[in-house]
């Protein structure tokens, strides 16, 4: 049986929490719940606290965030008396950190050391937790919280014949607690990840020989340890508070100014001088933060990622070794990149060798050492740095079973779902700190594992306020959640790499992004937020009663939601308050900032002839071979604002998604030319392109009108008016988030009125400029209004948070209804503005791609008669 830290305490067989784990979390949580007035009791297999630290003494093991931040901030005073004496601490002095922590708060007394929680069983009768030791002890508790670490689980090295091996074998993440001798042996490494890239050099000063086995290279760049940072010593001790808070409103849990240089347009010098400064500071927020966009964007990505080669070549006098060196299959920054000490250049030792697994795959570990493609080598010890099962590992492999018997295994057998990573649907009053879909991994931990106990600190202490003694999240709520955190990886290069981060180097576990990726500061105010609507998303209950605010607590797209904060900073003024000159000067300038969109084949200006003037087009070709079909495309910009050229990017994605050649025709414009103006331009210049689709190299029988906004208002009405006419054929139409009525009545228009840029307020203004009252139910403004039936295949794209999203639906169903073929794309958490943010909003991209599909397997359906 295991004994508190004051020696000679059984376990008690009741407490209000019991606490998995005596590392960073566990400690802060027992001394904050304690001072709260709860019983408490807190377990761990160790013998002593440290967690991580306490497991991995292997040599070289040091924090890599900076131990300026990489500590508790909770009491000032705990910070007056340590001292950090380097930029980032070794193993032994940050577990000599948390036992003085143990000791200054007297936690140890309420520890269980030596004591596995084997397994918890949610008691629905007393709404209690019952929990088992390994050793068949039970405690019983009123809440569970697991504070066992995200990367504590080790993985089994899944090697052949790993078990016939006789020599010295180690892990380093269950390193022996006495000094391990490696000189003059034969030391074999595998794996080259953070443990791996922190032992390497280290063996290496001791062993006779050392061969590293390396399947993936990974990106490292030097830590540059010594002192801690003067500057930052210096904001600590200039402003403590200040400092502190601006880590925990970061967006990875260290005060850092975020930069909006991109990798992709930035000059040459600026992107070197960046990087540069970023490898001398030493950092692992400043190399994963030199440009804006290098975890987005490919080509960002791909600048950082070769300079970083460089250096690697640099420093590696080998070529070949050099090469191997060099990672070459994931975006930097996919897998978690390291700080190194002198990584690369050991392999530069004479006693050192790289075995590239690539290229000389190990086909089986023997009794006395590796063989590997055709070579047998000898060791007398083995190192295994082949990482952890990490994030669920720790939690499932605790038999856990909820409220309806289902173990927690067995719920996340396709990946975790969580509610903010703290607590998850089916098992009431368990909390994880640092669990799945919280920053945790991604951030600095300290940071990370403060905000956690301080928001279960105060769920308990209300819950204790208002007489309540369970709480679970509903099922709406943890949905919400993991989308939300989906939503925020899938706009990331992360989901390509095969990383720990993905559940990748684990055989058999779900491929699943696990961490939350919007940042620390985004994720803070989520449960904030959370707390302050009645603890939104979380069905409370006891004997005060059942009470739940159900709800999703972020629904718009996470880039979106960027795009909105960063407008609403701005405090820019509303665009209705302008006159017209001032909104298009406005919008052009705005248009400016924005990314260019993909490069197409070719880009031509010409004019057509219109019934008052001729109208200016300009022409999207794709560089692929003719003829291609061919797209009328009509701007947004509510009859107002616009011109050919305004949806540029629109246009060029629209021309590379599809093939089309794609001709954008400006109009007349109100309030100039008020209705039916703009619709009589667009009648006429789709005569005009249909008349001329073999000259401009296309194939006249795959002709589409497409328009985004006001401009799909003049598609829609364009296509009734071919039909009319009885010419030209249109093959399909295409309408993104289309004007298709003036009624400002609907739904979408009262829950989306404000806050989405396109507000209902602009719409009337646009409406006010461009037809009268009476006007605005003629078929001609209203297409909704018209007949339906013998119109073309439609794509029709709403957005959830459009003014406009109920008509473009109701449009799509009415078109449906009346016998028109429909592809109704629903955009979720998009605006009436992002879908044409092409990569502004990366999570537009997908709709589009959907988009392009849908208006392309029209275009080649045989025409209709
Ligand atoms: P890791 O990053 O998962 O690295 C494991 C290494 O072993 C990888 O190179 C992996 O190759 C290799 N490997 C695994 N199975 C293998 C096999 N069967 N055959 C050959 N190679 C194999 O694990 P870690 O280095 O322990 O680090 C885990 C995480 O802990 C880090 O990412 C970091 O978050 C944290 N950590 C932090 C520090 C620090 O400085 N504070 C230090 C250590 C760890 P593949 O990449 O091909 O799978």
């Amino acid at each position: 049986m295991g004994r508190s830290g004051s020696g000679s305490a059984a376990i008690p067989a009741e407490v209000d929490v019991a606490v998995i784990g005596a590392g960073f979390s566990g400690l802060y949580l027992l001394h904050k719940l304690r001072e709260l007035g709860f019983s408490v009791a807190a377990f761990d297999e160790a013998s002593d606290v440290g967690g991580t630290w306490y497991w991995n003494r292997y040599p070289g093991a040091r924090c890599d965030i900076p131990t300026t931040d990489y500590a508790y901030s909770f009491d000032p005073e705990l910070e007056k008396d340590w001292t950090w004496s380097e930029k980032y601490a070794t193993q032994p002095e940050i577990l000599a950190y948390l036992q003085h922590v143990a000791d200054r708060y007297d936690l140890r007394r309420d520890i269980w050391f030596g004591t596995r929680i084997a397994a918890a069983v949610w008691d629905e009768a007393s709404r209690r937790w019952r929990l088992r030791t390994s050793e068949d002890d039970e405690v019983s508790c009123r809440y569970y919280v697991m504070a066992s670490g995200c990367l504590s689980l080790p993985k089994k090295p899944d090697i052949e014949g790993v078990g016939r091996y006789r020599g010295e074998v180690y892990l380093t993440g269950m390193w022996p607690h006495e000094r391990v001798d490696f000189s003059g042996k034969r030391v074999a490494v595998v794996g080259t990840g953070s443990s791996g890239i922190q032992c390497i050099p280290e063996i290496a000063r001791e062993a006779a020989q050392l061969t590293v086995f390396q399947r993936t290279a990974n990106f490292s760049a030097p830590a540059h340890n010594g002192a801690p940072s003067p500057s930052r010593l210096a904001q600590l001790a200039a402003d403590r508070d200040g400092y502190r808070e601006a880590a925990r409103w970061s967006r990875g849990g260290m005060p850092a100014e975020l930069t909006d240089v991109s990798g992709v347009i930035a000059p040459d010098d600026v992107r070197r001088q960046r990087f540069e400064d970023a490898w001398q500071a030493g950092e692992l927020f400043a190399i994963l933060g030199v440009f804006s966009d290098q975890g987005i964007n490919p080509v960002a990505n791909e600048v950082v990622a070769e300079m970083i080669r460089e250096k690697i070549r640099a420093s590696v006098t080998d070529p070949e070794t050099a090469d191997s060196l060099c990672p070459k299959d994931h975006p930097f920054g996919t897998k978690r990149p390291c700080l190194d000490t002198g990584y690369f250049e050991t392999f530069n030792l004479p006693h050192v060798r790289l075995v590239d697994l690539h290229r000389m795959p190990i086909a089986t570990i023997t009794e006395t050492g590796i063989d590997a493609a055709g070579e047998s080598i000898e060791f007398d010890a083995i190192v295994f740095a082949t990482g952890f099962d990490a994030m669920t590992g720790p939690l499932v492999s605790v038999d856990i079973s909820g409220a309806d018997g289902v173990t927690l295994k067995d719920k996340w057998a396709q990946g975790p779902t969580t509610y903010l990573g703290l607590m998850t649907t089916g098992f009431p009053n368990l909390f994880m700190i640092t669990g799945p879909q919280s920053p945790s991994v991604l951030s600095n931990m300290a940071v990370s594992i403060e905000q956690h106990v301080d928001w279960v600190a105060d769920c308990l202490l209300r819950m204790r306020a208002d007489n309540l003694d369970r709480i679970e999240p509903t099922p709406l709520a943890e949905a919400g959640w993991v989308r939300h955190s989906q939503d925020c990886a899938d706009i990331t290069l992360h989901p390509r790499a095969d990383s720990w981060y993905m559940g990748a180097n684990v055989p058999g576990k779900p491929r699943v992004f696990l961490p939350y990726i919007g940042g620390v500061d985004a994720y803070r105010r989520a449960c904030q937020e959370v707390a302050e609507n009645g603890l939104m998303g979380l069905r409370l209950d006891g004997p005060a009663g059942p009470r739940c605010n159900d709800g999703v607590i972020r629904r718009v797209q996470p880039d979106v939601a960027m795009v909105l904060d960063l407008v609403a900073s701005l405090g820019l003024p509303a665009m209705e308050s302008m006159d017209a000159a001032d909104a298009r000067a406005f919008s052009e300038a705005t248009a400016a900032t924005m990314p260019p969109g993909p490069a197409v084949g070719e880009i031509t200006d010409g004019t057509l002839p219109g019934p008052a003037a001729d109208l200016a087009y300009r022409l999207y070709r794709p560089a692929s071979a003719g003829p291609h079909p061919l797209i009328a495309y009509f701007h947004g910009g509510g009859w107002v604002l616009g011109s050919q050229h305004a949806d540029e990017p629109f246009c060029r994605d629209l021309c590379v998604r599809t093939g089309a050649v794609i001709v954008s025709v400006n109009y007349r414009h109100a309030p100039e030319d008020r209705f039916p103006a703009a619709v009589d331009d667009a009648f006429a210049a789709v005569q005009w392109i249909a008349v001329n689709a073999a000259s401009l190299g296309c194939d006249p029988g795959q002709l589409a009108v497409a328009g985004w906004s006001a401009g799909g208002n003049l598609a829609a009405v364009t296509c009734q008016l071919a039909r009319d006419a009885g010419g030209p054929v249109i093959t399909s139409q295409l309408l993104l988030t289309p004007v298709t009525d003036g009624d400002f009545g609907r739904p979408s228009y009262i829950e989306n009125g404000e806050g989405f840029i396109l507000t209902a307020a602009l719409m009337r203004w646009f409406w006010d400029h461009y037809a009268d009252e009476a006007e605005r139910a003629h078929p001609k403004a209203a297409p909704l209004r018209g007949t339906l039936t013998g119109l073309p295949p439609a794509v029709v794209v709403s957005a959830e948070f459009d003014p406009l999203r109920d008509e473009g639906d109701a449009y799509a169903e009415a078109l449906a209804a009346a016998g028109v073929p429909v592809r109704q794309i629903r955009a979720r958490g998009h605006t009436h503005t992002s879908l044409t943010m092409v990569d502004a909003v990366i999570s537009g991209a997908p709709v589009r791609a959907e988009m392009a599909e849908a208006l392309s397997s029209f275009l080649q359906a045989p025409a209709r008669a």
